[in-house]
């Protein structure tokens, strides 16, 4: 009997089954997201639920540093500051 294992790619939290359980019904409220990373190549990742989705893909969004904001809200004020 092969047995299937499942971990949440968030917070690491895992699931067992057996191949006689239905997945639909051992994953009842997972998410499954596809990253497709091109010419053949997807990368599948598990969820237990939307709080780990959301905390994963905020963890994974591309953030303009903060100093690179603040550099610019320097300048708008004082164009003609003397260096
Ligand atoms: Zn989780």
């Amino acid at each position: 009997m092969r047995e299937r294992y499942i971990t949440c790619s968030s917070c690491g939290q895992g699931v067992e089954f057996s191949s006689k359980e239905p997945p639909c019904e051992v994953l009842s409220g997972w998410l499954t997201v596809s990253h497709w990373k091109g010419l053949g190549t997807v990368e599948y990742y598990n969820f237990c639920s939307f709080t780990c989705l959301k905390r994963w893909s905020e963890a994974h969004v591309p953030e303009i540093p903060k100093v690179f904001l603040e550099s610019f809200e320097g300048e708008s004020g004082g164009e003609n500051a003397s260096l």
